[in-house]
């Protein structure tokens, strides 16, 4: 090889990559926990409805109970109930014909799962299981899944042993919440932190000592999976601990892990094949006198602005070693997260993926495959969709078109390339009658909140002489 060209790339190797972690400092900390030892675990932040500065974050004592913190980290309330491990949070919970937040947490102390609603005047939990909810393996971690196919709720969780069970929640008829159990899995080794990505149907598990899995989060979705990131090679190092989902609109995102062993944070790509992006460190922040984290379990983040105190995002961590008292959990503003990546990562702190600010979208790709799918219309809530396939040159025959819930690329068939996924879930497919010409497809998009910033991948195929013919792609996302 020539040296001259050969000197400028061995230049490049020395350069720092963007895998050096970078130190932030928290803007909060909030009050300890009451019980003292490794007792603070999990967050939860709940964004309130109409003045996002009232918003808080739940925490557990897995010790003795859960605590509401304010956004200056005051305790707003302790709830003394078991030995919660886990917490979530969903904001859309329908319960007594009104819409609730729901919360949900892993209670240790006797094996059960634990529903709760937040008051949103009062800021406070109350009890709403309306039964003792035993599960059947020995509970550790857990996570909410609203799916985005069926609009149910579901909780996961997580066990030392590694079976991880799935249940379906519901409004059992008098306000309070039931639950049935629809899926058993197991993951092999000892999990705790898990979370889902209510867009794309996937739910992430941290298995401690190996890495982060991605399962399908339907009841119905087997046990394949995928290992998204590990600790022998990869940017955890064991335990991975806490994980939770930063939305984008767009479908855009990122996938966030506590990786315990190296005091650190890992940020990947929401979307498959979800690429490590960047990694960094919480250090003491001088400038307020709070310490910095170590040994951390639990995590959770927000996209939205809380503000004047977080304008741009919340991210929250547990704290297992805090300078001046019992452990607590630390509080960054999403934009010191964002600008120490390199590139820096998104703040987008208006688009809520529960209430649908985004508009509808489309966008071409054509593949292998010539551009005979043409767009008519935006894929909005509540309208009818439009699209034109067109078929000319074929002899009279059916026009198909049809969408599913991931993209895909590179296989060949003789009709041309798959631009879908066919392992992911199939979301619609329609036929027509085309007479050598355009056929035209008005497809129904329901008026529903919950479809809002819900991506899909749309394909068409022409039938008739001279032979099937596979069309490019059109993805949208479904939108106002
Ligand atoms: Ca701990
Ligand atoms: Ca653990
Ligand atoms: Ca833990
Ligand atoms: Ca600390
Ligand atoms: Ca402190």
């Amino acid at each position: 090889m020539n040296s001259s060209l050969l000197a400028p790339l061995l230049l490049l190797a020395m350069v720092p990559l963007a895998s050096a972690q970078a130190p932030l400092g928290a803007r909060v900390e909030t009050a300890p926990v009451p019980t003292s030892g490794d007792a603070a675990d999990d967050p939860a932040i709940w964004v309130h409805p109409t003045n996002p500065s009232l918003s808080v974050v739940i925490g557990t004592d897995k010790e003795s109970g859960l605590a509401v913190y304010d956004l200056a980290g005051n305790q707003l309330q302790f709830l003394p109930d078991g030995e919660p491990n886990n917490v979530d949070l969903r904001r859309n919970f329908v319960l007594g014909g009104q819409e609730v937040t729901l919360v949900t947490a892993s209670d240790r102390a006797s094996n059960r799962l634990a529903a709760y609603v937040l008051d949103p005047v009062t800021r406070t939990l109350s009890d709403v299981t309306a039964r003792d909810i035993t599960l059947g393996i020995e509970v550790y971690g857990s996570c909410l899944y609203q799916s985005p196919f069926t609009q149910r709720f579901y909780f996961f969780c997580t066990s030392k042993d590694g079976p991880v069970e799935q249940w379906r929640l519901f409004d059992d008829g008098s306000g309070r919440v039931n639950a049935l159990h629809v899926r058993t899995f197991d993951v092999g080794g000892q999990c705790e932190g898990c979370v889902a990505d209510d867009g794309t149907g996937y739910v992430f598990i941290g298995e401690e000592t190996e890495g982060v899995w991605r399962y399908g989060a339907e009841p119905t979705a087997g046990t394949g999976r995928v290992l998204v990131d590990s600790t022998d090679g990869g940017h955890l190092e064991a335990d991975v601990e806490g994980l939770s989902i930063y939305y984008a609109s767009g479908g855009r995102g990122y996938l966030l892990v506590s990786s315990q062993g190296d005091n650190s944070f890992a940020v990947y790509d929401r979307q498959a094949p979800h690429a490590f992006l960047s990694s960094f460190t919480i250090v003491a922040n001088a400038g307020n006198g709070i310490d910095g984290v170590t040994d951390c379990d639990g995590i959770d983040v927000t996209n939205l602005g809380l503000g004047s105190a977080f304008p741009g995002g919340l991210f929250v961590a547990q704290d297992g070693s805090n300078t001046g008292g019992n452990q607590n959990f630390k509080f960054l503003d999403w934009r010191d997260v964002a600008a120490a990546a390199n590139p820096p990562l998104i703040v987008d702190s208006l688009y809520d993926p529960y209430r649908c600010p985004d508009l509808a979208s489309f966008a071409y790709r054509d593949g292998a495959n010539p551009p005979i799918l043409v767009n008519q219309s935006l894929p909005r809530l509540g309208s009818s969709w439009r699209i034109d396939l067109d078929c000319s040159g074929h002899a009279s025959g059916v026009a198909l078109v049809f969408g599913y819930a991931r993209p895909g690329s590179g296989i060949f068939t003789g009709a041309g390339e798959v631009l879908i996924d066919p392992q992911s879930a199939r979301l619609f497919r329609v036929g027509a009658q085309h007479l050598g010409g355009t056929a035209t497809f008005d497809l129904t998009v329901p008026l529903d909140l919950v479809f809002c910033g819900m991506p899909a991948h749309v394909q068409g195929s022409c039938w008739g002489a001279p032979a099937r013919e596979l069309s490019n792609a059109i993805d949208i996302v479904l939108g106002f």
